[in-house]
């Protein structure tokens, strides 16, 4: 499908397509077939090969070592990342990295920039992002936060329980979200505070078991449960303004949820072209499965629903490099989770046995993707937020007027 993105975007696209199909997909399926981990080794291999091709970090302005793209120019190159297990990881564009990336980029101070975000983006650290806590804390509802952070001189002290933290294994920082003022309104008084792994009292209780994880890399950072147990930290390692947190968190899931959005259609994309290739070989019944009319149809109907989300996510990306695009967002991130689901399931479907087998990526695809409809916000909160925008401009005319309609068709009802 032809989309009217920038010649830059299509350009870097069309090297990260190559970069994919000669180095990344081959050496995904040779991890997948022979069961061997591809190692860390080999990932900052695959990094140097993309710094060759400048393709590394697109996300990232150039001063601090990426290609310098705005959501827009790099949409494709993301959904081309995301056709590979390790398509993310192999140009440092990966989640939750990514995401943390454009949060010190955006409100971190020269010197947090310095000591984390050029390490960052050159793969010397790692970093998690700490917001979920286990009931009744922060969840779909952040404002039930219950970690504090307590100022105590030119310390903050932290206390925080803290689970699905991803990446949160490996991560040499973490970025924990916190009340800071206790008689504020959550929105008011919460702050994101940054929090070094070897600082006293950090405690990674354990990876989560959860499904999906494909494990075919050597370093899996997992989803942890972490502890914070009054841990001390500067205060100059606050992000961005003391009791901004929610509007920084805001500003990271933003663009968090529409990278993720381009990643997941990479996902779909592959796993249709996969279940296309082998409807055109396999034969059953005197044909070819591609001949079905019933098989034929729901692929129709999946490329279709893609090319819908995927026109979306554009649209929203545009608006997220001029404003906040909170709707827009909200309205892509709850219609691509569930069409990609939807496709990645057919193209499983499709391929009988082969689908359920890891031999291919479908199945891991399949297992990543059903997180999408709860992480960074489950369906039934953007459809909250989406709903209580619809409803904010209805004025008494309209509502009146509806009124009278539904009045009539009651009417109408009653009569039939
Ligand atoms: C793979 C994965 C990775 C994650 N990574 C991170 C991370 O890096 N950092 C981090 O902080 N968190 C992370 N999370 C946590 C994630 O953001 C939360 O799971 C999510 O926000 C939902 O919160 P909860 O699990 O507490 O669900 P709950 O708040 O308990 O909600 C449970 C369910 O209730 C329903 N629901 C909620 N509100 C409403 C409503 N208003 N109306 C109707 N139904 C509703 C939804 O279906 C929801 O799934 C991750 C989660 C997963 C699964």
């Amino acid at each position: 499908m032809k989309y009217h993105d920038s010649e830059t975007a299509k350009e870097v696209a069309g090297r990260v397509e190559s970069f994919m199909d000669e180095v990344v997909i081959p050496r995904e399926r040779e991890a997948l077939e022979t069961g061997e981990r591809i190692t860390t080794g080999e990932i900052e291999d695959l990094w140097e090969q993309a710094k060759d091709r400048d393709l590394f970090a697109p996300q990232v302005p150039e001063e601090y070592g990426g290609q310098g793209l705005d959501f827009s120019d790099m949409l494709p190159s993301f959904e081309q990342v995301g056709r590979s297990l390790i398509g993310a990881l192999a140009i440092r564009a990966n989640a939750p990295q990514e995401g943390n990336m454009h949060t010190l980029e955006m409100v971190g101070t020269e010197a947090q920039k310095e000591e984390y975000l050029q390490p960052l983006v050159q793969g010397e650290i790692s970093s998690a992002f700490a917001m979920t806590e286990p009931k009744q804390g922060g969840g779909s509802d952040p404002k039930m936060l219950q970690s504090t952070a307590v100022k105590d001189g030119d310390e903050w002290i932290v206390n925080a329980h803290k689970w699905w933290t991803s990446d949160g294994l490996n991560a040499d920082f973490y970025l924990v979200m916190a009340r800071t003022d206790l008689d504020a309104h959550p929105y008011e008084g919460t702050s994101i505070i940054l929090v070094p792994r070897d600082a006293d009292g950090v405690e990674v209780v354990r990876n989560i078991p959860h499904l999906g994880g494909h494990g075919i890399t050597e370093r899996e950072g997992g989803h942890a449960e972490v502890k914070f147990d009054d841990v001390r930290v500067p205060v100059e390692n606050t992000i961005g303004e003391a009791g901004q947190g929610f509007q920084v968190a805001q500003m990271r899931l933003g663009g968090g949820r529409l990278t993720h959005c381009m990643r997941y259609s990479g996902m779909a994309e592959r796993s249709l072209e996969i279940a296309k290739a082998y409807l055109q070989e396999r034969e059953a019944f005197g044909t070819t499965l591609e001949e079905k009319q019933a098989l034929r149809h729901r692929i129709a109907d999946a490329e279709t629903h893609l090319h819908a989300a995927r026109t979306m996510v554009r649209h929203a990306a545009r608006e997220l490099d001029e404003s906040d695009a909170r709707i827009e967002v909200a309205m892509s991130k709850v219609f691509t989770a569930n069409v990609t689901q939807e496709t990645i399931d057919l193209a499983l479907q499709c391929c009988g046995g082969n689908g359920i087998g890891k031999d291919l990526p479908i199945a891991h695809f399949y297992e990543a993707v059903r997180a999408f409809r709860i992480v960074d916000g489950a369906d039934e909160v953007h459809r909250r937020s989406i709903a209580r925008w619809a409803f904010e401009d209805v004025d008494e005319t309209e509502i009146e007027n509806t009124l009278q309609f539904d009045d009539d068709l009651r009417i109408d009802a009653l009569e039939q």
